[in-house]
């Protein structure tokens, strides 16, 4: 197995265990696998489970990814078991004096007016700068509301570029971006950023719903002294009507394919398929027979049987 901190690095995929994995899930991890172990490098699981776990869905996500022919290398990490990690990165911050603490609910920030030329939603800057008696009247508000307040990063970039194996150069918005919620729980562009860069991955494949948010993690990587990493977004899966695919919309897991006397290898064709792969039955065959030049730039309409 390579070590982690020697190149060429890892890639990883990085679930959420929030229930069973979809086919456009199915499909992103096959092509982190496939971008990592065709490049030489380590492939890393590790389970986001800081918010959002459903009972046994991480034991059913690794199962069908195994049934895939997913392979990954090392143990697989848990969120949940990296605390004082992020601790020591939120640590390292504060030293940098980068993080102040807000008393904002969601619900004034969108109300708040935002400053000229920030997108929507991002944070207006309300607690960035406030004297030590306005601090403390913020303490005792949240107090009142049973919350702590957030820690935020304060930023002195508004702006943030990646590299992205499809998208190419990315310039993307950074804001004051939540280090810790209010809720006590490290925030999920915090964690990512700490995970990656601890398991040596320079290669972060994944949903391009994320690839806003890859600036800002990438911005954070290097206020941490970090390696920024490369990323490769892939596609959203939709359904006929070309939203987002769920769970309502049929038959959209290995078990529910399984349910239906389908074979992994089978939903690994169809993924092939979307992928202009024709009759490719199992993962291996994709990493031979795939080029990853070919991916198709727009979301991936799944077919569903009736
Ligand atoms: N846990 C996230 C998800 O399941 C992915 C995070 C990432 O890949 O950076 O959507």
């Amino acid at each position: 197995m390579p070590d982690a901190t020697t190149p060429p690095g890892a890639g990883r995929y990085a679930p959420s265990p929030s229930g069973d994995l979809h086919l456009g899930n199915l499909r992103t991890a096959l092509l982190a696998w496939v971008l990592a172990r065709r490049t030489g490098r380590a492939f890393r699981l590790r389970v986001e489970d800081l918010d959002r776990v459903k009972e046994g869905s991480e034991q059913r996500q690794l199962e069908d990814l195994t049934a895939l022919g997913l392979d990954w290398d090392g143990a697989v990490v848990r969120q949940s078991e990296r605390g004082p990690s992020y601790a020591e990165a939120i640590a390292a911050l504060e030293d940098q004096g980068r993080v102040f603490e807000c008393y904002c609910t969601r619900r004034e920030i969108l109300e708040a007016p935002s400053a000229p030329h920030a997108p929507p939603g991002a944070y207006p800057g309300t607690c960035r700068d406030l004297g030590a008696a306005a601090r403390e009247q913020g303490r005792v508000r949240m107090h009142e509301l049973r919350r702590e307040p957030a820690l935020r990063l304060r930023t002195d970039v508004a702006s943030w570029q990646v590299q992205d194996l499809w998208a190419g150069e990315v310039t993307g918005t950074v804001d004051d971006l939540v280090l810790r919620r209010g809720d006590g729980v490290v925030a999920y562009n915090l964690a990512v950023v700490v995970d990656d860069a601890a398991a040596g991955v320079d290669q972060v494949v994944r949903a391009d719903d994320l690839l806003s948010s890859a600036p800002r993690q990438a911005h954070l990587a290097h206020l941490l002294g970090l390696a920024e990493p490369g990323y490769a977004h892939v596609p959203l899966a939709v359904n006929a009507e070309g939203a987002r695919l769920a769970k309502r919309d049929g038959a959209v897991t290995l078990r529910d394919r399984r349910e239906r006397g389908e074979a992994a290898a089978e939903v690994v064709e169809q993924i092939g398929h979307s992928l202009g792969v024709v009759g490719c039955r199992s993962a291996h065959d994709l990493l031979e027979r795939w080029d990853p030049a070919t991916l198709p730039r727009h979301p991936w309409t799944v077919e569903l049987p009736h």
